[in-house]
């Protein structure tokens, strides 16, 4: 699972502690145990384009201040932007170097629809949880730097603390759909969901953040189990166990009969309604067929389908199946939306933010690791 031990440079960066954890931390340097629900406060209750040190924090006294910095450092974050991205639709794609210098990355990602200030209603932040991925899904650019490592719960916070300073704005939803898989690094990624929704920290409603699977039977299973208020996802792609097995090779692992029973206990018992994710490529899974065994699968459970344009990952030079997955045409695109609304299901259209900056998942870090990504200096 490529554990991060407590060595690692990531684990000591304050991003990887609750308020009470802080609390606990200063009373045992001598410190009132309550300066840490401050602490806390100071760090994540700003708005942001307050700029954070341990300076500035004016309710807690010289002394604690002083002994934060010598722990923590002048910049006490855990990632530092290397590039950015600015799509012509606003999409922002940030890679982040971390501290054993590799990187991951991560992709605002605005809705067309605008407030009354005429800002983007949603400002939804697509947030990694791995260096890389052990999964090998055909489709997928990430799958290409195999696993790295899982993140620190700090370096998934400070993804989200950063990234609100860097495009000046404040981030109305999470998904966990970067690089890597969240339910492989299950622990991690749940504190950081608890930290960034402390009420203390006045950030995000747990409501508002989606976590993302290939289909990791058992961690579905324990997200039910712990009834959390998160939204659940399932990247599914296919609509036959032979499908998904060409594909995702997680598949053989966890069988489309099995995926569907976690579902049907998931929603048993959170009575949360699933979101199916699905890219089309042409010839594959675009098919009449295909909508039908669509509609089936979906109507386990209450759910709705996000069907998604696949973004070609021809950089990564793919062979095998991967070198055969094309985009499905325009017309094959919304003819599949059409059929799969005639048979009543709940069908959104997910854009294509960011092709101009091509957004497929995993090429701005394909890039930081060496490989020949052509349109990435
Ligand atoms: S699609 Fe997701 S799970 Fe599959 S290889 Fe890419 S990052 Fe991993």
């Amino acid at each position: 699972m490529k554990q991060l031990n407590d060595s690692h440079p990531a684990m000591s960066c304050i991003g990887n502690f609750t308020a009470d954890e802080l609390s606990l931390n200063l009373e045992k340097s001598g410190f009132p145990s309550y300066r840490g629900k401050q602490l806390f406060h100071a760090l994540y209750a700003r708005k942001h384009d307050t700029p954070f040190s341990f300076e500035s924090i004016t309710t807690l006294p010289s002394d604690i201040r002083n002994s934060l910095l010598q722990k923590y450092g002048t910049d006490h974050f855990s990632i530092q932007l290397t590039d950015v991205h600015v799509s012509k639709d606003g999409t922002r794609k940030m890679l982040f170097s971390l501290l054993d210098d590799t990187a991951v990355e991560t992709v605002l990602i605005p809705s067309e629809m605008v407030n009354e200030e005429g800002l983007p209603k949603r400002r939804t932040l697509c947030i990694s949880t791995q260096v890389g991925c052990a999964l090998g899904c055909a489709f997928c650019a990430t799958a290409t730097l195999k696993l790295k490592r899982n993140l620190a719960t700090a370096e998934i916070v400070d993804q989200y603390m950063r990234a609100r300073e860097i495009c000046s704005t404040d981030i109305t939803n999470i998904v966990f759909m970067g690089m890597g898989e969240p339910m492989l690094n299950y622990d991690n990624v749940m504190k950081a969901v608890d930290i960034l929704t402390q009420p203390e920290s006045e950030l995000i409603s747990p409501k508002h953040i989606t976590l993302s699977t290939a289909g990791i039977v058992p961690g579905i299973i324990r997200l039910a189990d712990e009834s959390r208020s998160i939204k659940l996802a399932l990247s599914l792609h296919g609509t036959t166990q032979g499908q998904r097995e060409a594909i995702m090779p997680i598949a053989n692992k966890y069988s489309l009969k099995e995926l569907g029973d976690a579902l049907e206990y998931y929603y048993r018992k959170t009575k949360k309604p699933i979101t199916f994710e699905y890219i089309l490529f042409d010839g594959f899974n675009d098919t009449q067929e295909d909508v039908m065994r669509l509609a089936k699968l979906t109507r386990r459970v209450p759910s709705k389908v996000n069907v998604i344009p696949f973004h070609t990952i021809e950089f990564t030079a793919p062979e095998g199946i991967s070198a055969s997955l094309k985009p499905a045409p325009e017309s094959t695109f919304y003819a599949f939306i059409k059929a799969l609304r005639s048979q009543d299901v709940t069908v959104m259209i997910r854009s294509s933010s960011g092709l101009d900056i091509d957004a497929a998942c995993g090429q701005l870090a394909y890039s930081h690791a060496g490989g020949s990504a052509g349109a990435i200096a």
